[in-house]
């Protein structure tokens, strides 16, 4: 397969812009560089300098922690600013398409309309499975995304079906895994050596709990990590975030606990909800949310809502009809929600 045919032009002949601080890499007695300001900052933390444009310790820590190499790895502000670098390396505006299995996550379809790339969506089976036309229907679409667990749905795909949809599909696969750290399936990081069309996206939003720093990354063949450092901004990972990264990922006992806390009220909060009248249908969940189907989406979001909780619907999604998307909360949290439901039939 070769990758390089998939990126658009304009990208294979950019020359990747070279900050002062990728210009001269190693260590000087003075950084007169870059314009920074000679005097501190002004905040109580020494932020005066601008942060390592690739984020080089904070990868190589990640490259420990996925079991892959450092040059696999982009970091990303989220792992959302990774999906947009995707389309920008290899979607041409008003002649590219992606392809998505709805109901999915919003994003991706946000980001290709904003840049002027078409979506061609193929819709999963009523059970969430894909449907068998799948690599057909999606046939000369770039970036095929395909996101384990799923948001809303809680499903996961097989590394069996990740690998023959890589091995048969001419673009790049994107793999969303931002639960997979709750999911009983394995990660989809160790196919990417005999996968060169695979990527996957991994975040610290969810598990580790870093939802407010923003702090996501790409995972994949080091060719295609080289074409979407090109497009980046120097300075997309702010110092302050990349500090708060590599001390979170130090605390694997977290990281740990968080799962097991998780696990253990996604299980009582399903059955809880289950035994409500109100309640149609819990799905099976791999991630730290449950989809819910009720009598009435729109009549229990607006209940909840008047009890001061707020959860998500995902009615309109296909597959989804009087559907709510609950995250699962403190053993607190979810006995409230369980309450209102109850009341409220
Ligand atoms: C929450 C979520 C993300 C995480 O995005 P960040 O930008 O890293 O916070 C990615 N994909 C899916 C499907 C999500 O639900």
């Amino acid at each position: 397969m070769n990758l390089k045919l998939l990126v658009r032009e304009c990208v294979q002949r950019a020359t990747p812009y070279k900050s002062a601080r990728e210009e001269f890499s190693g260590t000087a007695k003075m950084y007169l560089d870059a314009n920074e300001n000679a005097f501190g900052s002004a905040t109580s933390q020494p932020l005066s300098r601008y942060p390592d444009p690739k984020a080089t310790a904070l990868r190589e820590k990640l490259a420990r922690l996925y079991g892959v190499l450092p040059e696999s790895i982009i970091a990303g502000n989220g792992s959302d600013e990774i999906i947009q670098l995707l389309v920008s390396v290899f979607c041409e505006p008003r002649q590219d398409s992606i392809a998505i299995m709805p109901p999915t996550f919003g994003m991706y379809a946000v980001i290709a309309e904003s840049h002027g790339v078409a979506v061609r969506a193929v819709p999963t089976k009523e059970d969430f499975t894909l449907p068998e036309s799948l690599l057909e229907d999606v046939r000369g679409a770039k970036l095929l995304f395909l996101c384990s667990p799923n948001n809303p749905t809680g499903n996961c795909y097989s590394l069996e079906t990740v690998a023959q949809l890589a091995r048969n599909f001419s673009g790049l696969l994107v793999l969303d895994e931002a639960y997979i750290e709750f999911s009983q399936y394995p990660s989809a990081c160790q196919l990417l050596t005999d996968m060169p069309n695979l990527f996957v996206l991994r975040t610290l939003s969810k598990a580790w709990g870093l939802a407010g720093v923003r702090f996501g990354c790409g995972i994949g063949n080091p060719e295609v990590i080289e074409y979407l450092q090109r497009v980046k901004l120097p300075y997309n990972v702010n110092a302050l975030t990349q500090a708060a990264a590599s001390e979170a990922v130090d605390r694997q006992d977290f990281l740990v606990e968080t799962i097991e806390q998780v696990k253990h009220e996604r299980n009582s909060f399903a059955s809880a909800l289950e035994s409500l009248a109100v309640v149609e249908r819990v799905y099976p969940s791999e991630g730290n949310f449950l989809l819910v189907k009720v009598c009435d989406a729109d009549a229990a979001y607006s209940y909840l809502l008047s009890q001061g909780i707020v959860v998500r619907s995902q009615s309109k999604q296909i597959h989804c009809e009087n559907c709510l998307r609950i995250t699962v909360g403190t053993a607190e949290e979810n006995t409230a929600v369980v309450r209102a439901l109850k009341e409220m039939s």
